[in-house]
């Protein structure tokens, strides 16, 4: 026998068993969208390497060490898109949909990154994102934040997960943050590890970003970028802050919250959680205001946010929160006989023109009456249709209850669509 393939490292299949969860998180998504009245927009998988060097900063785990990039047949880089953002505004530029005017975008599909596979963490993995363009208030800000806070009640996980803010301030106070914070870094040079060490002269914020617990410590008294903001900068964050606290939205103001990407600047999100262990952040976000003329388009301010759907998936199982998941079947109709299966066909064809909401699932391949209702049992229905010769020589079926203590019962066609629709 040879030797089966196997997939790649850190890659997953969606298998059937779970594809009914991720179905009605991605459902839940798109409804979340067409409440709110953003449109989606589809971007392809694979871009130039440059997009991303250009955008996420060429110091950040994502370009040093993250990328999946190859030369194509004809020698041109391209890189399987690490995150959304960056093709969002390649996309909007490219179309003309970002200059002088409002678009509230989502997307949602798989990213790619080389990263060490562990619980949370893949390599091809699946975002849900949100690219707002063309505004530059705080209210917009809060409308981000106030969906995602939507999206959690729908899902039950309110109480699972903690949202923190900070402003990174504009381009010139975050500099003069910089120089602080590096000099503060200089004098704790010995307890940086060697990342960081590098980092500490190349992206100094990205080592508050550190995820190694002792530099973490080392760090703790390091100056607040929230003591450097600019005036407007702070305006912003106070007017963001305040409609939270209008909205019942409870945060938690981080100082150390500085995003791994290079392009942000003013609000940045995060939703954490602490039912997932170390991988524990299910949502990050924030403006990006210079992105888009970085990336070759003309001035436009953007705002938006990224979520990990495995992590949420992981988080509903973990809380047992699927409940609300539709089973894959509600119908099993099984068929013993030529012309019981004629007839059966058209009952299962008949339930499905007049209700469409149920999934209705009809034997194949034969078999006797115990390997038949095995199967029903096992497809999770609630009910079998019991359809024989005599059934069909009456143009009745026998109702069988598989999941509750109730007599079986036969009845037309047209009396089951009737019960059926009642008990909707
Ligand atoms: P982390 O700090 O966990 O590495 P990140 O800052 O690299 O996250 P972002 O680039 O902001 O993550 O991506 C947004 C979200 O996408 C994350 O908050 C997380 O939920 C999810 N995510 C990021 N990388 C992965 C991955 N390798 N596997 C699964 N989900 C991921
Ligand atoms: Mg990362």
């Amino acid at each position: 026998m040879s030797k089966q393939i196997q997939a790649i490292r850190g890659m997953n299949d969606c298998l059937p068993s779970q594809s009914g969860l991720w179905q009605y998180l991605e459902n839940h998504l798109r409804h979340l969208m067409s409440q709110y009245g953003y449109q989606e927009i589809r971007m392809p998988i694979v871009e130039s390497t440059d997009l991303f060097k250009r955008s996420i900063g060429e110091v950040t785990d994502i370009v040093e060490k993250e990328m999946y990039t190859f030369d194509d047949r004809n020698g041109d880089s391209l890189t399987l898109r690490p995150e959304g953002t960056a093709c969002c505004v390649r996309a909007g530029n490219q179309h003309g949909l970002l200059y002088n005017q409002q678009q509230r975008l989502w997307y949602m599909g798989p990213m790619f990154r080389h990263e060490r596979p562990q619980k949370g963490r893949y390599r091809q993995f699946h975002q849900f994102g949100v690219e707002v363009f063309g505004l530059n208030g705080p209210d917009i800000d809060a409308e981000i934040i106030l969906l995602t806070a939507r999206l959690w009640k729908q899902l039950g996980l309110s109480d699972h997960v903690i949202l923190e803010l900070n402003s990174l301030g504009s381009n010139e106070a975050r500099a003069r943050y910089k120089d602080a914070l590096v000099e503060y870094l200089q004098a704790r040079e010995d307890k940086l590890d060697d990342d960081c060490k590098r980092r500490m002269t190349s992206n100094p914020l990205r080592v508050l970003d550190s995820k190694n617990p002792d530099v973490q410590a080392a760090i703790t008294d390091a100056p607040s970028l929230l003591d450097y903001l600019d005036d407007e900068s702070a305006q912003h964050f106070s007017g963001l802050c305040e409609r939270l606290d209008n909205l019942g939205i409870k945060y938690r103001v981080n100082s150390r919250l500085v995003r791994g990407l290079d392009y942000y600047n003013r609000t940045v999100f995060e939703w954490v959680t602490d039912s997932l262990g170390a991988q524990g952040t299910v949502c990050a976000g924030g403006r990006y205001d210079g992105l888009v003329e970085q990336l070759g388009g003309k001035a436009t301010p953007a705002v938006g946010f990224a979520m990990g759907l495995e992590r949420l998936v992981l988080m509903l199982e973990a809380l047992e929160l699927t409940s609300a998941v539709p089973k894959p079947v509600d119908i099993y109709i099984t068929a013993m006989g030529e012309s019981a299966e004629l007839f059966a066909v058209n009952v299962a064809e008949q339930l499905r023109d007049q209700l469409p909401h149920l999934r209705v699932l009809s034997h194949c391949g034969g078999g006797n009456f115990k390997k038949q209702m095995k199967r029903a049992d096992a497809s999770g229905a609630d009910i079998a249709l019991l359809i024989g010769e005599s059934e069909a020589d009456s143009q009745q079926v026998t109702v069988k209850y598989l999941r509750e203590e109730q007599a079986q019962i036969s009845m037309t066609t047209a009396q089951l669509i009737e019960m059926l629709k009642t008990k909707k």
